[in-house]
């Protein structure tokens, strides 16, 4: 068997037509390498990438470390089930919680399926008739059954209903409203500190506080889905320490293991036993190569000061994009945090992706008017700001509708 399957993209386009479904809207190009934050095609296009793997490559394409970690534990041990110990795991989990609030890790694959894990955790820590749940309009939370019932945005929901039973939906930003839907079934609050797939949308100064005041009082669990501001992307290790508010349950999958796919929830100490032998599983769930993968990230991150950097290329960012907004009337708000970027537009952001994939940059458009940027925290400045001129000329030529 050949390594590369080898096919150009009109070839890869046609093979997909006939055997994969299509569920997502795609691209017409078949991405065949990458390198840091840039990546090649079946022609040999070289793309300057500003989303690199859906915000999953933080560290950019195939990051040194985490490749040699994953060949070195591919070749040593792949798998073993939860039955064992594996000393990876174990470090894996320290090397999070030592750069957390001192929790303790469950492990599964994936960002929705670390969130059904927080609300089985929730509904197990509170006392028998506590089970709904408080989540925020515009919020993202995955798509399994549970995570997309604590997605409050009804599109996801069209079709596919009944929901879960056992979730409240606040508006985000409005801590009143949300105190208003607290009862004495409520268990949790689950909400993204920034909100991601929402269209980088950053809550109001001391909403979070507030929540987590409110409980406090009530006695409710303060749950962040850090899926995506995790683990670095907004300069800090994760969010809620931007913020001075600290969950009691913590979500995270994406950039967890630099692009190897990967999820943890992160429970403080006392609530972390609710999840208790046989209530829960994920089969692949800290497998080594995951666990290397993580292990390797963080490390990386570290060795080259990269949550710094992440803070640099923000500023960057910023100064560019508020420049342009000066210039651009269609720029409706910049909102930056670290390497996590929105550009609020007053138009359809759609053909500025289209135009920016012609002049190969890659960007993400979400909610129809915001341009979303996940760049890589490791992301060169020469190559920030070549893709920033091409953003900058896309968006002065867009048509005005
Ligand atoms: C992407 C995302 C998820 C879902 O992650 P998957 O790995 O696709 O299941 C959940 N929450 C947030 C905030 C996300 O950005």
């Amino acid at each position: 068997m050949p390594t590369a399957v080898g096919l150009s993209s009109a070839e890869t386009v046609a093979l997909f037509k006939q055997h994969v479904i299509a569920n997502y809207n795609r691209y017409p190009v078949n991405l065949v390498r990458g390198e840091g934050s840039l990546v090649w095609d079946s022609e040999g296009n070289r793309y300057l990438d500003f989303f690199p793997g859906w915000g999953c490559n933080l560290l950019g394409h195939c990051p040194p470390k985490v490749v040699a970690a994953v060949q070195e534990q591919v070749a040593t041990l792949i798998h073993v089930p939860n039955t064992w110990h594996m000393d990876v795991q174990g470090r894996w989990a320290q090397v999070i919680n030592e750069r957390s609030f001192g929790g303790q890790a469950f492990f599964c694959n994936s960002g929705t399926e670390a969130n059904e894990a927080a609300i089985k955790i929730a509904r197990l820590h509170s006392p028998k008739g506590k089970y709904k749940i408080i989540t925020f309009t515009g919020g993202f939370h995955g798509r399994t059954m549970g995570s997309v019932t604590a997605t409050a945005q009804p599109k996801y929901h069209d079709g596919i209903e009944p929901m879960l039973p056992g979730f409240v939906y606040a508006p985000f930003g409005d801590l009143e409203a949300t105190r208003e839907l607290v009862d004495d079934e409520t268990c949790a609050i689950m909400i993204e500190p920034i909100q991601g797939e929402g269209g980088v949308r950053i809550p109001p100064a001391g909403f979070l506080q507030g929540l987590r005041d409110l409980c406090n009082e009530r006695g409710l669990l303060l749950m962040f889905d850090e899926v995506q501001t995790g683990c670095g992307r907004t300069g800090d290790w994760f969010a809620y320490q931007k913020f001075g508010v600290t969950p009691d349950v913590m979500t995270l999958a994406k950039a967890v293991c630099g692009g190897i796919a990967g999820g943890a929830l992160i429970a403080k100490r006392e609530i972390a036993p609710a999840l208790r032998p046989g209530m829960h599983a994920a089969t692949f769930g800290g497998n080594p190569i995951a666990a290397r993968a993580g292990i390797a990230t963080f490390e990386t991150i570290e060795e080259e000061n990269l949550l710094d950097n992440a803070k640099q290329l923000g500023e960057l960012f910023r100064r560019r994009l508020t420049k342009l907004q000066q210039q651009c009337d269609l720029i409706k708000e910049v909102r930056v945090a670290g390497v996590m970027i929105g550009v609020e537009l007053s138009v359809d952001g759609n053909p500025a992706v289209q135009a920016c994939l012609e002049r190969k940059l890659l960007i993400n458009c979400t909610q129809g008017k915001t341009i979303r940027l996940l760049p890589a925290m490791n992301l060169p400045e020469e190559q920030a700001e070549e893709g920033c001129d091409i953003l900058a000329d896309v968006l002065q030529k867009l048509p005005r509708s």
